[in-house]
């Protein structure tokens, strides 16, 4: 089935064309006529459906009759983190090659003056994060009262950042007969009240991540010990040791993990970047910019910085820490084994997070074969220098929202509740060489027989024969 059907304009079509879609995904051919009848739609999709080009597309053709004001844009799409919302504006370029539409990035991390022209000159389709559009406004910059369709986009990523209250003030500052367009992956009560209360009578459209029956995601644990110095050994060689070892994303819990575990990969000779909320927009940038081009191998992040990017598929996924939630565990191996391709997945477990791999088994509802002996609580002593007190020092719970702000302009009005409970785990900060000295290993063999090769053993209880069907299942709304 073409994009043909849709309604969509001539100008549209042949931008869809040049970019080589050849047809609609299910989101996109659901969607995309419901909006041009300007109705509201509430889109339960993630990102990888093609939800951008789902309401991109459609806009583009109802932008097509009439034209911008000073001040007053026409159209407002409001994205958590800036590199989503420079994603939504490289859509507005890619797919309105043939329109001469003005479009404005209004993100923190610039500077003011550039926006504040770009408003007053008038502006089709505006991209924003939360605060800094109410910085706009607050500072009488703009008008929202032209606006004909609001996009909120990743919502449940808006209210793990705390950015609900934002959102709710800048829903009743635009005009109530405006058209609502929502989007968000999972349907949280937070989320559904927010529906209730701004969109008028939506269209439900709802699909799942459109992972292929041949999709093929290699999954394995490596115990290790619970200190970082242990973790990093652990998955130098497993970088080392990995076969077709295209790139790979390192996923943290902590942004001062990533920034630590990039350090001292690029100490040891790797090509490596960083991805966390503490880095300054450009930089922040430029390592995806480095790792999308092939010129970083490895890109370290954490899930706030990296969720909802579209980075291309990579042939690994390593997570350095179990991940406190369990759908960020699905979240971060659905990086890789895109379309079809094999993917490798391997998460470092150390004693304190069993009760998080138990959590991640519930939900996938398989068993994560070991590629090591698992190390049980209480079993890595020898390089523990303070009794179980270390093992406190990574026990903080609450990975979501941890970043609170990541990637976006402003201090949170809400810091998320996870945020506000987690405590302040900072990581070690003792050089490697020194340490490791120090502290000799007392399970050498866990390193050992960490490498991917060495996880080739028949021995492996899991069964992968139904991965497909659990990539192809929706992912459950989280609890309250
Ligand atoms: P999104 O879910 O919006 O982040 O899109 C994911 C990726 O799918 C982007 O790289 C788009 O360029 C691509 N894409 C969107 N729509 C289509 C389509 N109809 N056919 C092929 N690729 C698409």
């Amino acid at each position: 089935m073409s994009f043909s059907h849709l309604g969509l304009s001539d100008k549209v079509l042949s931008a869809i064309e040049a970019a080589g879609y050849k047809s609609p995904t299910p989101i996109q051919d659901q969607a995309i006529p419901h909006v041009l009848a300007r109705r509201d739609v509430l889109g339960i999709a993630q990102t990888g459906t093609g939800k951008t080009a789902a309401f991109t597309l459609p806009m583009l053709t109802l932008l097509e009759s009439g034209r911008a004001r000073a001040r007053m844009p026409r159209t407002l799409i409001l994205e958590p983190t800036r590199e989503l919302a420079a994603q939504v504006e490289d859509s507005f370029i890619k797919y309105g090659a043939n329109h001469k539409l003005n479009v404005a990035l209004i993100i923190g991390g610039v500077s003011f003056g550039d926006q504040d022209a770009k408003l007053t000159r008038g502006v089709d389709v505006l991209i924003a994060t939360p605060g800094r559009l109410l910085d706009h406004f607050e500072r009488g910059k703009l008008l929202l009262t032209g606006i004909e369709v609001l996009v909120i986009d990743e919502a449940d990523r808006m209210l793990d950042m705390g950015f609900i209250p934002d959102i709710e003030r800048i829903c009743r500052m635009v005009p109530f007969t405006r058209q609502t367009l929502f989007f968000s992956a999972t349907m949280p009560p937070e989320i559904q009240r927010l529906v209730d209360t701004f969109l008028h009578n939506p269209v439900r459209v709802e699909v799942s991540r459109p992972a292929t029956a041949a999709t093929t995601i290699t999954q394995q644990l490596v115990a290790a010990g619970r200190e970082s110095y242990e973790k990093r050994e652990i998955l130098r060689g497993l970088i080392r040791g990995a076969e077709n070892l295209k790139n790979a994303i390192i996923f943290c819990n902590r942004k001062s993990e990533v920034a630590q575990l990039h350090r001292s990969l690029v100490k040891h000779g790797f090509s490596a970047v960083a991805l966390h909320g503490d880095m300054d927009q450009t930089a922040r940038m430029s390592a995806l910019d480095q790792f999308r081009k092939g010129d970083a191998q490895l890109l370290i992040a954490s899930d706030v910085a990296a969720r909802g990017l579209d980075i291309p598929d990579v042939s690994h996924v390593f997570n350095f820490d179990v991940p406190h939630h369990p759908d960020d565990y699905v979240h971060r191996i659905g990086r890789t084994g895109r379309a079809g391709r094999s993917g490798t997945a391997i998460t470092i477990v150390a004693p304190i997070d069993s009760k998080s791999l138990d959590a991640i088994e519930k939900l996938t509802g398989q068993k994560i074969a070991w590629a090591s002996e698992p190390v049980r609580a209480g079993d890595d002593d020898a390089a523990d220098t303070g009794g179980r007190g270390g093992n406190r020092r990574r026990g903080g719970r609450g990975g979501r929202g941890r970043e609170g702000r990541d990637g976006s302009d402003r201090r949170p009005r809400r810091e998320p509740a996870a945020a506000q409970a987690a405590p302040h785990d900072e990581a070690r900060t003792e050089t490697e060489s020194k340490t490791a000295q120090s502290k000799p290993q007392s399970k050498p063999q866990s390193r050992n027989q960490s490498s991917p090769r060495a996880q080739k053993s028949n021995d492996e209880p899991a069964d992968m024969s139904h991965m497909p069907a659990f990539l192809l299942r929706p992912i459950p709304a989280r609890a309250p």
